[in-house]
């Protein structure tokens, strides 16, 4: 087995091309980045625990290692910022091989060159029993450009990317015993024609590999389109919460124009964790905003689901009914996860 020496140097000679506003990276005891005086720096963590975020039983070493990376660029994306680097720290039990560990650091290295942010540091140690990963990620804006959550305004519209509940319906599909019909290959080289036209797989393929909206988000960042946003990673009842909480308004969903993914039920789509789609507010005025949005990333659908209200009830309007969208979303202390 590999030792913690032999694996970070690995690490080193694979991350050691050069990277602009890098002076330093992985070998020292700190990295040293150049900050840029007219940008932001944003940073963002993410602990991901065996058999509680993952399991190898039904995710190939190389998702695993994609997905790890994918939910911090996600983090990235929701704050409209250009991700630039990461750090990993490992906890890296008995049953992680060394094969194990070069195709989860494969996936990962991938995901990172897709878009272009470079490991410049982390932490190795051993694990009694659960392989543990934490990624630190770090990200630019122009300053004053990002977007947070507590300053969605009275009016705006709520829109959605993509679709919501297939990654909660496709880890359903996983833990009944469904798997992904076609190889990493396939899946790391995006040739997914074949899975695309199922809706069963596209929803275990939304679970293992979401794919972070860090393009769309940098745009509404660049154009000032959007007036808050978040990621949706434990379902929009509770995300959509998070917004009206930190920007002290209302909401009100409509049911009908959810865009539920094929295969999955209202409760996944409402409550269902880690689509990792954006969540964003904008001003209704912004219609050709909108449009020009929407023309910019025709491969991604995005959905009008609602409005922001004075009034601080989140509502969720079913036919000409409404109930109180209560936030149903994944709590890993309540669920003793
Ligand atoms: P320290 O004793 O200061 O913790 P280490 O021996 O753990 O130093 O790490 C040496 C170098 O390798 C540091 O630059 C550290 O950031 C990097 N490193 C250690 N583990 C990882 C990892 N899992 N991923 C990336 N870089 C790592
Ligand atoms: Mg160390």
């Amino acid at each position: 087995m590999k030792n913690e020496f032999q694996f970070i140097e690995q690490l080193r000679v694979k991350s050691a091309e050069k990277v602009a506003d890098l002076s330093l990276g992985i070998g020292d005891d700190a990295a040293i980045i150049l900050p840029r005086s007219d940008q932001e720096l944003l940073i963002s963590t993410d602990l991901l625990i065996e058999e509680i975020h993952f399991s190898l039983s039904f995710t190939a070493p190389e998702l695993l290692g994609y997905k790890a990376l994918a939910v911090n660029l996600s983090d990235m994306a929701a704050m409209g910022a250009k991700p630039r680097f990461y750090l990993l720290s490992i906890a890296r039990p008995k049953h992680i091989t060394d094969e194990i560990l070069d195709r989860l650091m494969q996936g990962m290295s991938n995901i990172a060159a897709q878009y272009n942010v470079a490991l410049i540091g982390g932490d190795t140690t051993s694990s009694k029993h659960n392989l543990m990963l934490n990624i630190t990620i770090l990200g630019e804006t122009a300053q004053g450009k990002a977007i947070k959550r507590s300053t969605a305004q009275i009016g705006d519209l709520i829109c959605v990317t993509g679709s919501l509940g297939g990654s909660a319906r496709g880890l359903e599909l996983l833990l009944a015993g469904e798997r992904l019909q076609h190889t990493n290959h396939q899946l790391i080289n995006g040739i997914s024609s074949k899975i695309d036209a199922d809706a069963a797989q596209l929803c275990i393929k939304s679970h293992l590999m979401p794919i972070p909206r860090v393009e769309i988000g940098l745009y509404l960042s660049a154009s000032s389109l959007a007036t808050s946003m978040m990621d949706i990673s434990d379902g929009i009842s509770s995300d959509l919460g998070h917004i009206c909480d930190e920007s002290k308004v209302g909401a009100e969903v409509y049911l009908h124009r959810l865009p539920i993914a094929f295969d999955a039920t209202i409760d996944q789509a409402l409550n269902g964790g880690e689509d990792y789609e954006l969540l964003f507010t904008i001003n209704p005025q912004k219609s050709d905003a909108l449009l020009a949005l929407r023309h910019r990333f025709p491969e991604v659908t995005i959905t009008e689901v609602g409005h922001i209200t004075a009034d601080l009830t989140r509502w969720l309007i079913k036919d000409q009914q409404r109930e109180i969208l209560l936030p149903k979303g994944f709590d890993h202390f309540s669920s003793g996860g």
